[in-house]
């Protein structure tokens, strides 16, 4: 176990599918509480937090710790830590969801203004690469249960920000599926492309195969989930010849119960099957796992291979966005890899 440990964390992979948000351990948001909150939460109140026994308990965490975050230097401490983490996993490229939506919606202002916040996030991006060696995009992320107005006010401030910081490489939906598909959005993701930004979106998590399908028809380059397309025979066949990368989420999906069990994820099926499948971890610190834990579980519970993680990981940087020549030299480092 030990070894496979080591393969794992010493392959260079990309993580796609990251919520900042959800990478914030209770140890830090009692930190952040501390910053500012009359009565700060303590260790057990954070951790108490976390224990969610469905999506909605889910959607509830995500939004307590989401509140916690408040200035530029809240964003960079977060920012930080989960750099730090990703690095000790062997992870040399993240595209991370950076939950614009939320920050404007609980923030009640017309006039609230993200470039401050983004310039925390900056720092400690810079400072991963300077220090730790490691690349990483932002993806700001709208909530499709909210109005489309805000949606769009997310991606034009995505836009506008990519002037000055090519570092904000997409735009991205989250939230919840069950209220709001992908259709509304078509305009918005149209605009968006024009202005440069590559389109992800997150579907078929908590909903069925024509939610992918709506996705698809918005334009959108990467899948988050795509849990639902193992119902459909002509999606998963579409899915295979366009090359549509999807961001599969193992622990994530168990955890808030929309996938019964490790066992019945269709990761193993869709690889198989050829599609260009990659791991992620999505909210890792909700969910008690990380990007190295999610690989060692395709290794335990659906017996990946050295050879099936390392294309796992090749996959990792095939779909990402980052330029073909750097993908081009990770692909050769992992295909040298012992
Ligand atoms: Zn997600």
């Amino acid at each position: 176990m030990t070894e496979i440990k080591d393969f794992i964390r010493r392959l260079p992979k990309a993580e796609l599918h990251l919520h900042l948000e959800g990478t914030i351990l209770p140890s830090t948001l009692v930190e952040l509480s501390a910053r500012h909150d009359a009565r700060p939460l303590t260790l057990a109140e954070a951790e108490a937090l976390y224990r969610f026994t469905d999506f909605t308990g889910f959607l509830e965490a995500f939004k307590a710790v989401t509140g916690q975050l408040i200035g530029a230097e809240d964003y960079e401490l977060a920012a930080w830590r989960m750099i730090e983490h990703l690095a000790a996993q062997g992870i040399v490229h993240a595209e991370v969801f950076v939950s614009a939506g939320v920050f404007y919606h609980w923030s009640g202002h017309d006039s609230a203004v993200f470039e401050p916040i983004f310039a925390g996030l900056e720092r400690a991006r810079l400072r991963g690469e300077r220090e730790l060696g490691i690349s990483l995009y932002w993806i700001f992320d709208a909530v499709r249960h909210f109005t489309v107005a805000e949606a769009e006010r997310v991606f034009l401030e995505a836009a506008e920000l990519r002037l000055a910081h090519p570092s904000i490489i997409g735009i991205g939906l989250g939230g919840d599926e069950r209220r709001c598909g992908s259709a509304p959005f078509a305009a918005l993701y149209e605009q968006a492309a024009r202005a440069g930004l590559r389109l992800t979106n997150h579907a078929g998590e908590t909903t069925g195969p024509e939610a992918i399908r709506e996705a698809l028809a918005i334009g959108s380059e990467r899948i988050g989930h795509a849990l639902s397309a193992s119902h459909d025979f002509y999606l998963l066949q579409d899915l295979k010849e366009r090359e549509i990368p999807l961001e599969l989420n193992l622990t994530s999906n168990v955890r808030t119960g929309v996938c019964p069990s490790y066992a019945a994820h269709p990761l193993r099926r869709y690889f198989d099957q050829g599609l260009l499948v990659t791991l992620n971890s999505d909210d890792p610190a909700f969910f008690g796992s990380d990007l190295a834990n999610e690989y060692l579980l395709a290794h335990t519970e659906q017996g990946f291979t050295r050879d099936e993680l390392r294309q796992l990981a090749a996959n990792s940087i095939r779909a990402s966005f980052l330029p073909e020549l750097q993908k081009t030299e990770w692909l050769f480092r992992i295909d040298a890899m012992k």
